[in-house]
């Protein structure tokens, strides 16, 4: 297999070059090195087709075997992930070791979900009568994925999809087509033709898609913004939906933490995959006594991490991932300079064409300041001061969206409460980024419409069936 050219779509089991391209731009360099398939009206209705011809035989499938062919995904794609790697960070711009990282996840996670099971419930239903109910599979799932983890987050819709006893046609980003592609051919003859399908085209194709009569469910991650155009289709033929959409998150710092220990973790939290990360930390709340002293290490580490071309070995961290981002992040930075707000900016980054952008602290901001409320979705910090608990949990919870959080003290019980109190759908103490196939992960707000991930994220590829029948519990 060429994993530098040839990218081709998966459907019906067939790998289908199809007649107009795509381009696709290397962010460390701005030019384009690549093109995909741009999925003509035609091609996605024959995906549809094949998926819809499958599902009866998939459903019928016993569970063990979804579960096995779930976990000798997870094996061909663990086998193929170094040589995967070099095409990620060439289109999504993430350092190689990163990159390589996401791969192996993403394998991990076909194994970890290939290990659930949907629950059974059976309970008495009068006089010797049970009220027996399963779950059973809703047929086929249009998924929709991003570009910031391109593999990893279709991964957390194809593997419950499947293991559901769904079939799946599936999109990832025009950003980052590529290695879903080559997934793609790796995966090809994993399932019976039909049951997954993996196809890319331009931004004409998301709406085709959810705007298609063939989809029983839609499963999307991506802006707020899309998300309600996303909802809004499914909503004329009442299909399922799940939305996985922004984060604002706010991490919240306590004067007693040992600031060496962490302000390492806080900093990753916040710039790892230069900060486009959906739960990444985006508005830092640290307490007066500490400000000044977390600031300065923070800043010590902009300054000592390197930002380049991903396939260097000693880059940390990579550009922004397309050109739109880099003008959004580029406009923030010069509007908050504009206002007169103080920006401190880490390493130098590389002149060349390329989306760098400095790794920028917005030292203490007013509340209303645009760096603050918008999520930036780069490498941009804002960092604010505080001294009262109840007014710092009021300013986080100030935002439209509820995503996630983070809170940083050695006094967990303390910590846990303040947890308790943020409107988000995940919190860490002491720790961010932590995501599990095993555990339910799910936007409040305007985060997001539905659950991924743990039993609730499968149950959400599937309706309930009861059946009442004469028996006794
Ligand atoms: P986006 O909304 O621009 O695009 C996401 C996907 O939707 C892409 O595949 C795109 O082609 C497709 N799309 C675009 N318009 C569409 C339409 N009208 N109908 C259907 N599909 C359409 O988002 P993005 O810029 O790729 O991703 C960044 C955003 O995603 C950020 O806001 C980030 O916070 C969010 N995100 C959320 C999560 C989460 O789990 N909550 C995870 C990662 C990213």
């Amino acid at each position: 297999m060429d994993f530098h050219a040839d990218y081709r779509m998966l459907i019906n089991g067939q790998l289908v070059a199809g007649d107009a391209r795509i381009e696709v731009v290397n962010p460390a360099t701005g030019q384009v090195f690549a093109t995909a398939p741009d999925c003509a009206e035609a091609d996605l209705d024959e995906a549809v087709r094949a998926a819809q011809a499958a599902f009866p035989l998939w459903r019928a499938t016993s569970l063990p075997e979804r579960q096995a062919m779930l976990r000798a995904a997870g094996d061909l794609l663990r086998a193929h992930a170094a040589e995967l790697a070099p095409l990620f960070t060439r289109e999504q711009g993430r350092p190689l070791q990163g990159a390589l990282g996401e791969l192996e996840m993403s394998a991990q996670w076909f194994h970890s979900c290939a290990d659930m099971a949907p629950p059974v419930h059976r309970k008495s239903a009068g006089e010797g009568q049970i009220a027996e109910t399963v779950h059973v599979p809703l047929g086929v799932v249009c998924a929709i994925s991003p570009w910031n983890f391109p593999v990893m987050l279709s991964v957390w819709k194809l593997a419950p999809a499947l293991l559901a006893g769904n079939t799946i046609v599936l999109k990832p980003s025009p950003f980052t087509p590529l290695c879903m592609l080559k997934i793609g051919e790796i995966l090809k003859d994993a399932f019976p033709a039909g049951v997954l399908n993996i196809v890319t085209g331009g931004d004409a194709l998301g709406p085709l898609m959810t705007a298609h009569p063939g989809f029983a469910k839609v499963s999307f991650t991506g802006s707020t913004a899309t998300g309600k155009q996303v909802l809004q289709s499914c909503g004329r033929q009442l299909k399922r939906v799940t939305l996985e959409l922004g984060g604002n998150d706010a991490a919240i710092v306590l004067p007693d933490v040992d600031l060496d220990e962490v302000a390492i973790k806080i900093f990753m939290g916040s710039f790892y995959n230069s900060a486009q990360i959906c739960v990444a930390s985006k508005r830092l709340y640290v307490h007066e006594d500490i400000y000044e002293a977390l600031r300065d290490r923070l800043v010590g580490l902009a300054r000592a991490l390197k930002v380049g071309n991903g396939e260097e070995a000693d880059a940390v961290f990579g550009p922004v991932q397309n050109r739109r981002q880099f003008d959004r992040v580029q406009g923030l930075l010069e509007r908050a300079r504009a206002a007169g707000m103080t920006l401190i900016e880490g390493a130098k980054v590389p002149d060349n064409g390329g989306y760098f952008v400095p790794i920028t602290i917005v030292d203490n901001p007013p509340e209303d300041a645009e760096v603050v409320v918008e999520e930036a979705f780069g490498p941009i910090l804002p960092m604010m001061r505080f001294s009262d608990i109840d007014e710092v949990i009021t300013r986080a919870n100030a935002s439209e969206y509820g995503l996630a959080g983070a809170v940083w003290s050695k006094d967990i019980e303390a910590a846990t409460a303040i947890a308790r109190r943020m409107e988000t759908g995940t919190v860490w103490i002491n720790q961010n980024l932590n995501l599990r196939p095993d555990v339910p992960f799910a936007g409040h707000k305007q985060s997001g419409f539905g659950v991924e991930n743990g039993t609730e994220g499968l149950l959400e590829y599937m309706v309930p069936q009861t059946v009442y029948r004469p028996g006794s519990l």
